[in-house]
């Protein structure tokens, strides 16, 4: 791979900043199609580092050299608590450091953001690009793809604690299906994962690793994008920064950032495009005034969780932990399902909840997948490399709060059916005695989904234009977690990899 010091070429055709589950797919893309492109990346290679390699070991990830560290701001809703919004700072970005689950949600997640105004975004739109994307183990069908470059495979040998959940959602009425991105994805499934041969297999692993040698790619790791170079409002390049050094790299046909949902909005607010006050307050030049960069900022609650002593000793985890996934609906009413959940072969509880859970065997945690809390990311430095304050408004929608206790509740019943009471000798938390509110505003974290800082439409305020191009900017796009205008209903690495797939096809379109 090229470092930058000694092969950085004058100009190159496309500058991709990030190479996570946005920027490995359009690197990729725009590389086979035969164009130069320098692919930056602030992290490091982690190929052959366990810790990145071994799905089980995800959780010890946070907070090392591979994690950006982040975390959002204590808010009343919380608590008082910071909650770490960990991001992976590493070839493959958050996709060499997440849960390898793959989930697509319901195919109306995708309607809704037509109806937001981002026109050639229906679900028959991104399917097509779901199914380039992967490599299904079950093989191809009209809704699977068989040829992509991302595995995706059911648990090899599920847990015995997986099991016993499908089966319990099923004596509690839920469906059971074979396949959670199959014609419905109401019930209960074993999960899907990117992990293959017991390892995972993630951005860098299906896009990158076949490309890393091409002559027509740079690679420029443990490199900071600063900001865009501009001839006029034409984005013309990118300031780096590597090892304490400046460089500056020229691109003829234009930039793609895909730095996340956190630091593409803080590159456009640092080259001039943001809300006009805080690009006068920062001292950075106007390129295009856009109130809504970093607004709009949202994520999917997590509660973690619901926890049991078990009556007998488990097998030790496998998979990610977990292996299992049940969607339903907190209301009837509802058009399709808002919480999801899934087991965890060990304790689950944020630091605030863990001290009373030493005795924790094993946790069923429940996640809003239809939130409707909305958030945002301010700059609070001085200057545009300042500290960030991050708050997705975490449980601010009292609808959200209310859902999630219906989803505690569900979660007791399933406990009781026969297939999980079997495994299990006490529910430890919430107690009877709890008080759900108080419960969630300790046992709230996140799903790690932050999006929607750099949200695509066709309206006046839109970041991006339903083609991924930045409004007021030219030869600039977007292609990460930041464009997502309506957080879907499931996990984000799929649909963050479907973006890339339609931010390439675009941009080989447009450019
Ligand atoms: C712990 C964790 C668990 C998760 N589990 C799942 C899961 O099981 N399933 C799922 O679907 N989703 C999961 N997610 C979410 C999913 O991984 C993300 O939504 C997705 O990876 C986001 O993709 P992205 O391209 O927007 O950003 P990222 O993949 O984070 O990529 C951004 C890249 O840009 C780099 N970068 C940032 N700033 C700069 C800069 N200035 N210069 C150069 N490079 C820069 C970063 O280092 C990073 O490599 C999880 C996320 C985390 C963190």
């Amino acid at each position: 791979m090229a470092g930058i010091g000694d092969t950085l070429a004058a100009t190159y055709d496309f500058i991709v900043v990030g190479s996570g589950s946005g920027g490995s797919v359009v690197t990729r893309r725009l590389v086979e199609a035969g164009h130069e492109v320098l692919l930056v990346e602030a992290g490091g290679d982690g190929r052959g580092v366990p810790v990145l390699e071994d799905p089980r070991r995800w959780t010890e990830i946070a907070g090392t050299e591979w994690d950006w560290g982040l975390s959002y701001a204590p808010t009343p809703e919380v608590g008082g608590r910071a909650i770490a919004i960990p991001r992976g700072r590493v070839l493959g970005g958050s996709g060499t450091t997440n849960a390898m689950m793959w989930y697509r949600g319901h195919p109306s997640d995708y309607d809704r953001w037509v109806e937001l105004g981002c026109s050639g975004w229906s679900w028959a739109d991104c399917l097509t690009a779901f199914r380039r994307a992967e490599t299904w183990a079950g093989g191809p069908s009209d809704l699977r793809g068989g040829e992509g470059p991302l595995r995706v495979a059911p648990p090899a040998d599920p847990h015995p604690l997986a099991l016993a959940m499908i089966e319990a959602s099923g004596q509690a009425g839920h469906a059971v299906l074979d396949d959670p991105n199959g014609a419905s994805n109401e019930g209960a499934a074993p999960a899907n994962f990117n992990i293959d041969a017991g390892r995972r297999f993630g951005p860098v692993e299906g896009h990158l690793s076949g490309i890393l040698d091409a002559e027509n790619l740079t690679v420029a790791l443990s490199t900071a994008a600063l900001a865009l170079l501009w001839q006029g409002d034409r984005a013309a390049g990118v300031r780096l920064c590597r090892d304490g050094e400046r460089h500056e790299a020229r691109a003829s046909r234009g930039v793609v950032l895909a730095a996340g949902a956190f630091e593409t909005p803080r590159l456009l607010i640092g080259s001039g495009i943001g809300p006009e006050p805080t690009l006068r307050a920062l001292g950075v030049s106007v390129v295009a005034p856009r109130a809504d960069v970093g607004d709009n900022l949202q994520d999917h609650p997590l509660v973690r969780g619901v926890n049991f002593a078990a009556s007998r000793a488990l097998p030790p985890p496998r998979d990610n932990g977990g292996g299992a996934i049940l969607n339903w609906r907190s209301e009837p009413t509802r058009d399709k399902p808002d919480l999801h959940a899934f087991p965890v072969a060990a304790r689950s509880a944020t630091p605030a909840l863990a001290e009373r859970l030493s005795k924790a065997d094993f946790a069923i945690c429940v996640g809003l997948m239809g939130s409707k809390s909305r958030g945002r990311l301010t700059l609070t430095g001085a200057t545009a490399d300042g500290p960030l304050h991050i708050d997705p408004g975490l449980l601010s929608h009292p609808d959200d709060r209310k859902a999630l206790r219906l989803g505690i509740e569900a979660i007791k019943d399933l406990a009781r059916q026969p297939a999980l009471a079997a495994l299990t000798e006490r529910r430890l938390c919430p107690t009877e005695e709890d008080d759900l509110d108080a419960f969630l505003a300790l046992a709230c974290g996140t799903f790690f989904h932050p999006c929607g800082t750099a949200r695509m439409g066709s309206d006046d305020e839109a970041v991006t234009d339903p083609r991924l191009r930045v409004n007021g900017a030219e030869s600039l796009w977007v292609a990460d977690a930041s464009v997502i205008p309506d957080i879907p209903s499931c996990n984000t690495h799929s649909v963050v990899t479907m973006i890339g797939e339609r931010a390439a096809e675009f941009i080989l379109e447009d450019a």
